[in-house]
């Protein structure tokens, strides 16, 4: 989980996050101008740049992903009862968005090469109750939309990406987060750019942008004000206040800035984590991460799957005894407490299962130095799984 994950007093942290550009430049221009809630310079800055880099209609900056995603809720207007189906192997906050508003979450297993949603098992779980299909583009590896989509188009379905892993992420040669009717980014520290916290709602369908905006500022038609589209702004539907601040913007825009280089710098320490690892990695069973060849990843994260969940425990153990934190991941979501007494037990999820009790995670993050990465690496290829043994 992402908890207690950013601990700085570890050599090497899980993550660490840090300054990628001109951001305390650009948080003091946004206070010097005097005008530090959202929708001002630096808010409209990120959204543009996001907007002619992935070629989307629209793109709104919230205080969140999760936010983001019950925006998307909001303007689907889900209804009690109506059926989301998301992959079970995810954060909470996928789901959670759409409970919020009375839908009962539809966990499908997932793939065991990506991770992602289980495409061929979508069919079988659409009912004339489901609304929306939530992919998640899992380390920032691109579901298989293709498939996806064609489902959606055929049964009538919503697709809403949550694409907080694959910002500037490719399928087939276009852009993460531009495949769905919406999609849902984060901006969250652990994320590849951030703000610390944040996210945004990109729309793909102009359709979506008023009622998006009205949403955004607590139901009230005040983006349209501001246009001069409207001589006074009022209370025209539901909302929530879901805007950022321009000074987290200003951080944001310093970050996003940068955006070639520091995927460039992800992609570098990801592929060498798979080069020195690999010979390591098939002598003990341990297997690497894999993107099919029509994927360019977001390079959001480095994984193992362990042979074992004893493997892995003596793993995190060696780790730490080496003064580096590794983590794993998601719980499945159709064993949670939460949706077992909500909704009942659901079909066993094997594939989700097995991932969710071998995963880990390895630091990776922008200002991760050689010698950091070196430390993670040697301390694993010193790690016999066989053995379990820990020699530090
Ligand atoms: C981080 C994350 C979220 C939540 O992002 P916040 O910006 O913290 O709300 C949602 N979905 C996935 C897949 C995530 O990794």
């Amino acid at each position: 989980m992402n908890s207690g994950a950013s601990g700085s007093h570890w050599k090497v942290p899980f993550n660490r996050s840090s300054l990628q550009g001109r951001e305390l430049d650009y948080i003091m221009e946004t206070i010097g101008v005097g005008q530090i809630a959202g929708n001002q310079t630096f808010s409209r800055k990120c959204q543009e740049l996001l907007e002619q880099t992935l070629q989307i209609k629209k793109s709104l900056l919230t205080t969140s992903c999760t936010h983001a995603l019950e925006m998307a809720a909001m303007l689907l207007k889900i209804q009690p009862g109506e059926e989301v189906i998301v992959p079970d192997f995810t954060f909470v906050s996928t789901p959670n968005a759409f409970a919020l508003h009375g839908a009962r979450p539809v966990f499908c297993d997932i793939r065991p090469d990506t991770l992602n949603l289980d495409e061929s098992k979508l069919d079988s779980l659409i009912t004339p109750l489901t609304r929306a299909i939530v992919p998640v583009h899992y380390a920032g590896v691109g579901c298989e939309l293709d498939a996806i989509l064609e489902i959606a188009a055929r049964r009538q379905i919503a697709v809403i990406e949550d694409n907080a892993h694959g910002l500037f992420g490719k399928y087939k040669g276009r852009w993460l987060g531009t495949f769905g009717d919406m999609a849902a980014q984060s901006f969250h520290e652990t994320k590849n750019l951030t703000c610390g916290e944040g996210g945004a709602l990109l729309l793909n369908d102009p359709k979506y942008i008023e009622r998006a905006e009205i949403i955004r500022e607590k139901g009230t038609n005040r983006a349209r004000f501001f246009r001069g589209q409207v001589d006074k702004y009022s209370w025209v539907d539901l909302g929530s206040s879901y805007v950022m601040s321009d000074v987290l913007a200003a951080f944001l825009y310093g970050q996003l800035e940068e955006w070639p280089r520091i995927q460039a710098n992800r992609k570098r320490r990801w592929e060498l984590y798979h080069r020195e690892l690999a010979g390591w990695a098939s002598l003990h069973g341990i297997r690497q991460p894999v993107f099919p060849s029509h994927c360019d990843p977001a390079w959001h994260m480095y994984y193992l799957i362990l042979p074992a969940p004893e493997a892995r425990q003596s793993l995190i153990l060696h780790l730490q005894a080496n003064d580096i934190l590794a983590v794993f991941h998601y719980q499945p979501l159709h064993r949670s407490e939460y949706a077992i007494s909500r909704w009942g037990e659901s079909p066993p999820k094997p594939v989700s299962d097995y991932v969710s009790d071998r995963i880990l995670r390895l630091p990776l993050f922008n200002s991760m130095t050689d010698s950091e990465q070196g430390l993670v690496i040697d301390a694993l290829l010193r790690f016999n799984p066989a053995g379990s043994r820990t020699i530090s």
